[in-house]
């Protein structure tokens, strides 16, 4: 069961893939089928199973040998890992649907974001509702009654994008420009109707932490200069990942344990 469990995850991420490149561009996610973006020959459905393609083909493409982003076997086998992860953490269970359709969007979000620095509004807003109406459906994601759960999921959405609100306000003020886009506060939104209030500031905590080290790493490495934007939205997104596997130990009891 673990394994078919990640398989489906492969297949997901394979999904994800083209939402990745085909969102940001206004195309279509169904119409046409794969073709390489270098030579648009169409891709053969034996030249497109997630991960094994990429290493039977080395990596190229079939007809014009051009190399296919390393991305494409990473956001697969991610994927992967995480589906087959939560179902390990929680069996076979509502949290399967929830937790991995959350994942979904987040990975979709972070990649386009580190290529445009945008965030869609295409996910994230439909992504706010949906967090809601899990929460409503499927209670038992916050150990809760289902009015209660509701109202957790629903705070969660006020605080995360309040709290990004108000730092987007102090950074204006304090830097005098714009540190953090409405994407952000929006897609700290969606993790707080996901996840309940609580994990927020778990998700911001490791957001802000990772952010902030691989930023420096970036300019160590002389990758990134020091003034270049900083798309936020990945390490947000590592953050509620993060924050979903510790979140029964979150805060205080995450320092103790
Ligand atoms: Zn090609």
């Amino acid at each position: 069961m673990g394994f078919l469990i990640f398989l489906i995850g492969l297949c997901f991420g394979s999904f994800a893939n083209v939402c990745i490149y085909r969102l940001p561009k206004g195309k279509s996610l169904i119409y046409p089928g794969s073709f390489c973006p270098n030579c648009g020959k169409n891709i053969k459905w034996y030249d497109n199973i997630p991960l094994l393609s990429y290493i039977l083909l080395k990596g190229k493409c079939r007809y014009c040998r051009k190399k296919i982003s390393f991305r494409y076997f990473t956001v697969e086998l991610l994927t992967g890992l995480f589906f087959f992860s939560i179902y390990k953490k929680f069996g076979f269970t509502a949290f399967n649907l929830v937790y991995d359709t959350f994942f979904l969007s987040l990975i979709i979000v972070s990649f386009i974001d580190i290529d445009t620095f945008l965030i869609p509004d295409v996910i994230v807003i439909p992504g706010i509702f949906l967090g809601l109406l899990f929460s409503f459906l499927f209670p038992e994601i916050h150990n809760m009654g289902r009015f209660e759960s509701f109202i957790y999921s629903f705070t969660g959405t006020i605080m995360g994008g309040g709290a990004l609100f108000l730092l987007a306000i102090i950074g204006k003020i304090l830097f005098k420009k714009e540190a953090m886009g409405g994407g952000d506060i929006k897609l700290l939104g969606m993790i707080g109707s996901f996840l309940g209030w609580k994990p927020i500031f778990l998700t911001l905590f490791f957001g802000s932490l990772l952010g902030t080290l691989i930023s420096l790493i970036l300019i160590l490495l002389k990758k990134r200069k020091i003034d270049d934007y900083v798309p936020f939205g990945p390490y947000l997104s590592l953050g509620a990942i993060i924050s979903i596997f510790f979140k029964e130990n979150y805060f205080l009891g995450f320092f103790i344990n």
